[in-house]
């Protein structure tokens, strides 16, 4: 697993030097906040899409000059990344895709087009609606013929085809390197898998992420990963749900393993939210639209796709409690943490917890005495 962790530092570093590479050739690349703004169209453009920084408390002061203070630390973070100048992927975007997803996020990217120009893909709020999902499909339209501007490449529906074929392929591989930890004991501790799936998905080549996949895979399916807390098989497993984690803001993953549990599998945006199939058949664009639409985001009211995918993977990675997570200020996850508290209380006799948070490390024995309370409880 050293190993694997050194050479993914290494190819992060690689991947920086590419970049540069191909910025400098005239490549363009295309920032992106959200997992509703599909990178399809990106690379069927053959742009560069880029995730930006956002899990770091590190830049969050800088934000606080521009931001209120009680506003979601994501939110700040990534703004704070983006006035600082901290972060080289904001740095390499021409432009940036934002949607209007909540409300904190919205406003931001008003002050955030001030620093590059920032197109907000205006994201309906209901999944059920066919108006909704005709938005939607308009919304992309708006956004391909931004990208066919940006780039100076038209769009055509096989170049589309192509780029749902590479993510799927992508996605399929993330969710075979986070299915790992169906096993028992979990391979992949919850703070690895997160470095994993953090790192890997900053790399601009995207074959380079699946060979990577790949080969966790195969190393994992050959033993080489140590297991996480040894052979204990009594080690609780627990699914994280709630808002995206990455590295920097995973305190609670790491609260939790240092109480001698495991966060085997991660149900936000961060980790099996992220992975769904695209269809290969269909008119591109409506293929996209209806698969983005339906990601089960607190922001979608009513949001069952949530509960849908929180009970198939409960069974499906047998865990034995759930964390709830909240960023502060982010009303969309806390006012569903009730639902969910509920659901799980309902359909699986153990409760969940719902933790409200943000990114800075003040209240961590307090997270750690409640967390303990918790584990000691299942
Ligand atoms: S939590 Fe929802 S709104 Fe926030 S980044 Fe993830 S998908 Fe987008
Ligand atoms: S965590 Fe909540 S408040 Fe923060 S960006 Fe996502 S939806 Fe918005």
């Amino acid at each position: 697993m050293t190993s694997l962790i050194n050479s993914l530092q290494q190819i992060a570093e690689e991947n920086l030097l590419e970049l540069e590479q191909a910025k400098a050739e005239g490549r363009s690349a295309i920032g992106f906040y959200c997992l509703y703004s599909p990178m399809e169209i990106a690379l069927a453009a053959g742009a560069i899409p880029l995730p930006l920084c956002g899990t770091r408390n590190e830049p969050v002061a800088a934000a606080e000059e521009f931001l209120p203070r009680n506003l979601c630390p994501l939110i700040k973070s990534s703004f704070g990344f983006a006035v600082s100048d901290t972060c080289p992927f904001f740095r390499y975007s021409d432009i940036i895709i934002g949607d209007t997803t909540c409300d904190g996020k919205k406003k931001m990217f008003e002050l955030l087009n001030r620093y590059k120009p920032t197109y907000v893909l205006q994201l309906p709020q209901n999944q059920d609606d066919p108006r909704a999902l005709a938005l939607w499909r308009s919304e992309l339209e708006r956004f391909k013929a931004i990208v066919e501007k940006q780039t100076g490449t038209e769009i055509t529906d096989e170049r589309l085809r192509r780029a749902i074929r590479l993510m799927n392929r992508l996605r399929a591989m993330r969710k075979a390197v986070m299915d790992l930890n169906k096993k028992q004991p979990a391979p992949l501790s919850g703070s690895v898998l997160l470095e994993l799936l953090t790192k890997i998905g900053f790399l601009a080549d995207k074959e380079k992420a699946i060979n990577l996949m790949e080969r966790v895979v195969a190393e994992a399916c050959a033993g080489a990963f140590s297991v996480s807390g040894g052979q204990d098989r009594k080690r609780r497993r627990i699914l994280l749900t709630g808002v995206p984690v990455g590295v920097g803001s995973d305190k609670v993953v790491k609260i939790v393993e240092q109480s001698g549990a495991d966060v085997v599998a991660f149900e936000n945006c961060s980790g099996y939210k992220k992975i769904f199939s695209i269809s290969e058949d269909k008119d591109p664009l409506d293929a996209l639209a209806e698969q983005y639409l339906a990601i089960p985001c607190s922001v979608m009211s009513p949001n069952p796709g949530r509960f849908t995918l929180l009970e198939e993977m409960i069974r499906e990675f047998q865990v034995d409690g759930v964390i709830d997570l909240t960023w502060q200020a982010c009303h969309t996850y806390n006012i569903e943490a009730f639902l969910v508290n509920e659901f799980v209380t309902q359909t699986f006799n153990f409760p969940a917890l719902h933790l409200e948070t943000d990114y800075a490390e003040s209240d961590t024995e307090q997270l750690r005495v409640r967390i303990e309370a918790y584990l000691e409880m299942l």
